[in-house]
């Protein structure tokens, strides 16, 4: 019996592989032999037909891809990187790689390279939350963990569908529910998490800072403030207090959606609830004010002193499995490593780790920026840009004048492949080892449980290869991935908060471990005065308006079964019966005023495409809104490329569409 750990979503479940069988691991404390459809089926992802197995090459991306070996591909890549000026070389990670393949991503291109282009795809779903962290708190830390929800009294979720997207933590929440836990959900859509709500709060889209400033403002005005707290943690008070004073009430009530009952059901309910967590994700991070609406939702447990207690706190959950190893790694470009930035002393101690002296010292391009920035050769791991970034006509265009894109990838199916001039065969889950940390700071030892494919390797391989075909291999020379993580462990000394360091692979392999819990007992937050920080955040209406030629906003969000763009899900037929994905929710009175019936045909457009889809007429869509799963391989043909100016996220859930029956 070998154990490991899902690597589909930020949850992290335990699993047990027995004989080809793939359990739910009833002794893990975050699942207790609970698994999703998509956990208990992983096995079949490393079956598919689909699977890259062997190096591919060729020179323009008009040409058949030819099979190549490992030498030739990995020579044709560091002889051009040898003669490109580092800015304009760029590494695009993901989530679901494991620590080690992102420590030597990261070091490679930062610490050797010279530049500081590496960024991941968590960029497009969590950097709002790691911006709004660091700016409240002093640096990227989760202050809550999943099973707080037992000791909580409310659990609001804000732009978040557990149901579909934390599947197992959504159960845990339904069992809370069942001892007393309250929850509200607000969502445009009255999703499955709705569903298990106490109250649905169908808010209009764009409207959170204003239901969050609504809310500091009645919390100030009728004194539930903290003010004990607020003295001795909290910068900024009298601030936003003054700041809140002149808002707009009435006018801000309006965006939101709510009537002023829905408001007051909802207060009741936040005053009589002595321990409260907010959670969220997409909803509210994937906007051009992402980081606002986060910090708007943070200010609500600083004013009230609801966090670093158990049961309570601003909870961002993490999509990806091991999005926080990358940010815990430095694989954002806008951090150096170990949430260290680019300031000169954090420079100087990584290089003196590194025994290196090419650090550059300014922030590189992020995913979102990349594209644009005229690079000369883009290495793409574990991730499928061309589907998931916003405006794929936009990106199309952008990707061919890149003269080489690499894909490093466990699947020869992402739309990113026909962009491509060399295809590198990466081991997916099950076919490698390593660590990743979940969305409540639990690392743990993702296993190996079959071999890895003949002419398949682990990504850290993959770029050791490289750094030492460039000539690195002094500082590339690891045997396994148990040496890299002890380095990355030493290296987190560098750093005042984290400590990786107080553990070992071999303890990590027996239990999960949790790191910063020092820093929840200590209730000190990682700012220089040790206190947090409120903002006063207002909603600037940035986003794209809707008009009489695309009257419906669209919206995006996972389904339970789906995990982005399909390539280890959406099997065929013979493998596995999925959900449908090819579906548009249309409200029942937009549905009428159009003639659409359910199931009809039908074309979606914005300013920048069109896709086609199947209407689903539900009253569980707001008017005026559309539903599209993001699993939907065609959806950013339609997406706008508004980004936060501080995260660089996109604006995913505000397009302007128009519907028409085909
Ligand atoms: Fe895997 Fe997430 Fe499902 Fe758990 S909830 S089995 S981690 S996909």
């Amino acid at each position: 019996m070998i154990k490991s750990v899902c690597g589909y979503c930020g949850v992290g479940c335990g699993l047990e592989f027995d004989k080809e069988k793939l359990l739910g691991d009833v002794t893990y404390p975050i699942n207790e032999g609970k698994v999703c459809s998509k956990g208990v089926s992983e096995l079949i992802s490393i079956q598919t037909p689909t699977r890259l197995l062997r190096p591919h090459i060729r020179n323009d991306i008009n040409n058949e891809y030819k099979i190549t070996d490992w030498q030739k591909a990995i020579e044709t890549i560091a002889n051009r990187l040898k003669q490109t000026p580092s800015d304009k070389i760029g590494f695009y990670l993901s989530g679901q790689l494991l620590t080690e393949d992102y420590y030597i991503a990261n070091k490679l291109c930062k610490g050797f390279l010279g530049t500081n282009n590496v960024d991941t795809n968590s960029r497009t779903c969590m950097a709002s939350a790691v911006v709004a962290y660091k700016k409240a708190f002093g640096a990227d830390y989760v202050p809550v963990r999943m099973d707080d929800i037992n000791h909580s009294d409310l659990l609001i979720l804000v732009g978040a569908n557990t149901a579909e997207a934390h599947v197992v933590f959504h159960n845990k929440i339904k069992r809370a529910k069942k001892n007393g836990l309250k929850i509200v959900v607000i969502d445009p859509r009255f999703t499955d998490t709705a569903k298990a709500a106490d109250l649905h709060l169908p808010i209009k889209p764009g409207g959170d800072i204003d239901f969050f400033n609504l809310l500091a403002k009645r919390i100030i005005d009728e004194d539930l403030v903290n003010h004990e707290f607020v003295k001795n943690h909290v910068n900024n008070f009298d601030l936003l207090k003054n700041k809140l004073k002149r808002v707009p009430v009435t006018k801000m009530l309006k965006r939101t959606g709510f009537s002023k009952e829905q408001f007051e059901e909802f207060w009741q309910l936040f005053k009589d609830s002595p321990n409260i967590i907010t959670a969220w994700t997409m909803g509210l991070n994937q906007s051009v004010q992402g980081v606002d609406k986060n910090l708007s939702l943070i200010n609500i447990h600083l004013l009230t002193g609801k966090i670093f207690k158990r049961g309570n706190g601003p909870f961002s959950l993490t999509g990806q499995p091991n999005a926080m190893g990358g940010r815990e790694v430095g694989g954002l470009s806008t951090m150096l490593a170990v949430h260290l930035g680019f300031d000169k002393e954090s420079i100087q101690k990584v290089s003196r780790f590194w025994n290196t002296n090419k650090i550059d010292n300014k922030p590189g391009l992020t995913a979102t920026q990349m594209l644009e920035a005229d690079l000369d050769v883009l290495i793409i791991c574990h991730t499928d840009p061309v589907y998931h970034l916003p405006n794929r006509n936009k990106t199309e265009e952008l990707l061919k004048k890149i003269p080489m894109v690499v894909e490093i990838n466990a699947y020869e199916n992402s739309e990113t492949a026909p962009f491509s001039h060399i295809r590198l065969p990466a081991a997916p889950w099950g076919e490698k080892e390593g660590t990743q940390t979940n969305l409540d700071r639990t690392i743990t030892k993702q296993e190996k449980l079959t071999r890895t494919s003949i002419d398949c390797k682990p990504d850290w391989e993959i770029f050791q290869l490289l750094a030492q075909e460039l000539g690195y291999k002094f500082a590339f020379n690891y045997e396994n991935p148990q040496q890299i993580f002890e380095e990355f462990q030493e290296m987190t000394k560098l750093s005042d908060h984290m400590n990786i360091h107080k553990t070992s692979y071999e303890q990590i392999k027996e239990k999960p471990y949790i790191w910063g819990e020092d820093i929840y007992e200590k209730g000190e937050f990682l700012t220089e005065n040790k206190k947090a920080n409120l903002f006063f955040v207002e909603n600037k209406l940035f986003s794209e308006k809707t008009s009489k030629e695309y009257p419906f906003i669209l919206l995006t969000g996972r389904t339970r079964d789906q995990w982005h763009s399909g390539t280890k899900t959406n099997l065929p037929k013979t493998l596995l019966k999925y959900k449908e994905l090819n579906f548009c929710e249309i409200n029942p009175v937009n549905a009428l005023e159009l003639g659409i019936l359910d199931g009809d045909e039908i074309k979606i457009s914005s300013k920048r495409g069109e896709i086609f889809s199947k209407a689903l007429i539900t009253p569980d869509i707001k008017e005026d809104t559309i539903f599209v799963p993001v699993s939907n391989r065609d959806i950013n043909y339609l997406t706008n490329d508004l980004l936060d100016s501080e995260s660089f996220e996109p604006d995913y859930n505000h397009s302007a569409v128009k519907i028409e029956k085909v």
